[in-house]
C-alpha cells in the first residue's frame, strides 16, 4: 500500500510500526460552534482509511480528540455568557449528534483536552528542562530556533516567518514564530495551577500529548486537514522531537479544502454552512459520496448540483440493490468467481493507491452495471461488501424497510413548485395556506433571493 506523507511531499510503501497494526491520531473539533460541512471532510474519509485498513486484515486503533479548552470556547462563552464548561459540553453532544448523523463510525478514543491537563503540564517542563521553552510573565512560549529542522513538515524557513510577521507581533516572544505551550489566565477565565502561575496549555501542546499518551512514542499515522499542516502539525513535530528525539508519527496526511460554490466558506461572505443544515437536506451518503468522489487530496467544490448529482447516484445504487430484492438474497451462500475477484482487485488496488475513493467508487458503478447485464446476486453481495468498506449501505436492513424519506423530499418540492406558481398568480391566500399546513407538519419554509429552502423542524 502507499501513501502520500506531507513529510516528504511524495507517496511512499505503508509500513507499520507494529506488523498488522495501525495507530492512527486525527485532530478533532474544537468544540465552540457546529462543526462546518468543510470539517465532514477528514471525518468521513478517515472513517473510510481505518476501514479499509480493517478490510485488508489490520487491527486499527483511531483516536480523534475533543479540544474542549481553547481561546474559541473562551470567546464564545463571553459572547453567551455561558461558562466554557458548559460550551464544551453543548457543543462535544453536538458533534457526537452529528457524528452519528453522517454515519461516522465513532473513533476507539476521544480523549478531551481538560482530562491531560497533569500531562501537558509535565510535557512542557521537560521542554524547559531542555531549554526548548522560557516563561515570560506567567506565558510559557517553545524556542522554534532551538529545532535544527524547524519547518520540515511545512517547508517554512524561519528567516521567512521572521521577515513575514506583523509589526504588532507578541513583544514577549524571542522570535515571532515561537508558539505558546502555556497561556496565563486572564480574571474569570478557566485555569489550573501550573509552576508558571495559573493559566491553561496550548492547543498544540495538548495534540502532542494525547497522541503520544494513547498511541505510543511513535505511531503510524497523523492525520487532519491541509489548514493544520501549519502551524499546529509542525508545532507537535517540534515540541515531541524536543522531548524524545522521536518521530511522532510516520506517515502525516491531509486532506484538502473545501469551497462553496468556486469561494472559500466564511462567515462574512454569507456562505458558511454547518453539516447539521446540509444533513437537513441531504442524507449521510449523499454528503459521503460527494465527498468520496473526489481524491481526498484535491480541493473540493460544494455545490447545489454536484450534491444532487451524489444523492441521485446512491439513489441508483438503492434502486438496484431493492431490484434485487437483497432482503431475500442475502443470506444465499454465493462463491465469487473470477469476475467478481476482478472487480475486488480493481477496488483494493485503487485504494492501495493513497486511498483513491473516486477510483474505487467507479468499481461500484462497474459492479452495477455488471449485475444489469447478468442479474447475478453475486455482484449485490460484492457491492454491499465493498460499498461497506466505503460506509455505504450500512444498516440495510431498516433502510430497506423505512425507504419513505426520497419520495417524501419529492413531494415537499412539489409543494415549494406548486406555491411558487400561486405566488406568481398573486394567490397568496392559497401561497401562504400551502406554507402554513406544511409548517404544522414540522416542514418550514423560507424564501431567499435564490428560491425557496426547506428544512424540518425538529
Ligand atoms: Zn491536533
Amino acid at each position: 500500500m502507499k501513501i502520500y506523507n506531507t513529510l516528504i511531499n511524495k507517496k511512499e510503501e505503508f509500513v507499520p510500526v507494529e506488523n498488522g497494526k495501525v495507530k492512527m491520531y486525527v485532530c478533532g473539533p474544537t468544540v465552540y460552534n457546529y462543526f462546518h460541512i468543510g470539517n465532514a471532510r477528514p471525518l468521513i474519509f478517515f472513517d473510510v482509511v481505518k476501514n479499509f485498513f480493517e478490510y485488508i486484515g489490520n487491527e486499527v486503533t483511531l483516536v480523534r480528540n475533543v479540544t474542549d479548552i481553547d481561546d474559541k470556547l473562551i470567546n464564545r462563552s463571553l459572547e453567551e455568557k455561558i461558562p466554557v464548561s458548559e460550551i464544551a459540553e453543548k457543543y462535544t453532544k453536538a458533534f457526537f449528534a452529528d457524528c452519528k448523523a453522517l454515519e461516522i463510525n465513532p473513533a476507539d478514543h476521544h480523549p478531551r483536552a481538560t482530562e491531560y491537563i497533569g500531562e501537558m503540564i509535565e510535557l512542557i517542563k521537560q521542554l524547559e528542562e531542555k531549554k526548548y521553552a522560557y516563561e515570560v510573565n506567567g506565558d510559557v512560549y517553545f524556542s522554534v530556533s532551538k529545532v535544527e529542522k524547524y519547518g520540515k513538515l511545512s517547508g517554512k524557513k524561519l528567516e521567512d516567518l521572521q521577515a513575514g510577521a506583523r509589526v504588532e507581533a507578541n513583544k514577549q516572544k524571542k522570535h515571532p514564530a515561537d508558539f505558546t505551550l502555556w497561556k496565563r489566565a486572564k480574571p474569570n477565565e478557566p485555569k489550573w495551577t501550573s509552576p508558571w502561575g495559573d493559566g491553561r496549555p496550548g492547543w498544540h501542546t495538548e495534540c502532542v500529548v494525547m497522541s503520544r499518551k494513547l498511541l505510543g512514542g511513535t505511531f503510524d499515522i497523523h492525520g487532519g486537514g491541509i489548514d493544520l499542516i501549519f502551524p499546529h502539525h509542525e508545532n507537535e513535530i517540534a515540541q515531541a522531537e524536543a522531548t524524545n528525539n522521536k518521530k511522532l508519527a510516520n506517515y502525516w496526511m491531509h486532506n484538502g479544502y473545501l469551497n462553496i460554490e468556486g469561494e472559500k466558506m466564511s462567515k462574512s461572505l454569507n456562505n458558511f454552512f454547518t453539516a447539521r443544515d446540509i444533513l437537513k437536506k441531504y442524507n449521510a451518503e449523499a454528503i459521503r459520496f460527494f465527498f468520496l468522489s473526489k481524491h481526498y487530496r484535491s480541493p473540493i467544490d460544494f455545490n447545489e448540483n454536484i450534491i444532487k448529482e451524489s444523492s441521485q447516484a446512491v439513489k441508483n445504487f438503492y434502486n438496484t440493490i431493492k431490484n434485487a430484492d437483497y432482503l431475500t438474497i442475502r443470506n444465499n451462500e454465493l462463491e465469487y468467481s473470477e469476475i467478481h475477484l476482478k472487480h475486488k482487485n480493481n477496488f483494493t488496488t485503487a485504494m492501495n493507491d493513497d486511498f483513491n475513493t473516486a477510483k474505487a467508487i467507479s468499481v461500484l458503478f462497474d459492479i452495477t452495471k455488471a449485475y444489469n447485464k447478468t442479474k447475478d446476486p453475486a455482484f449485490i453481495h460484492l457491492l454491499i461488501e465493498l460499498g461497506n468498506v466505503l460506509g455505504f449501505f450500512l444498516d440495510l436492513d431498516v433502510k430497506l424497510s423505512n425507504d419513505l424519506s426520497d419520495i417524501s423530499s419529492e413531494l415537499i418540492e412539489l409543494f415549494i413548485n406548486y406555491r411558487n406558481r400561486l405566488k406568481k398568480e398573486k394567490n397568496w391566500e392559497m401561497a401562504d395556506a400551502i406554507r402554513n399546513d406544511l409548517k404544522k407538519m414540522g416542514i418550514v419554509l423560507k424564501d431567499t433571493p435564490e428560491g425557496t429552502d426547506w428544512s424540518i423542524e425538529k
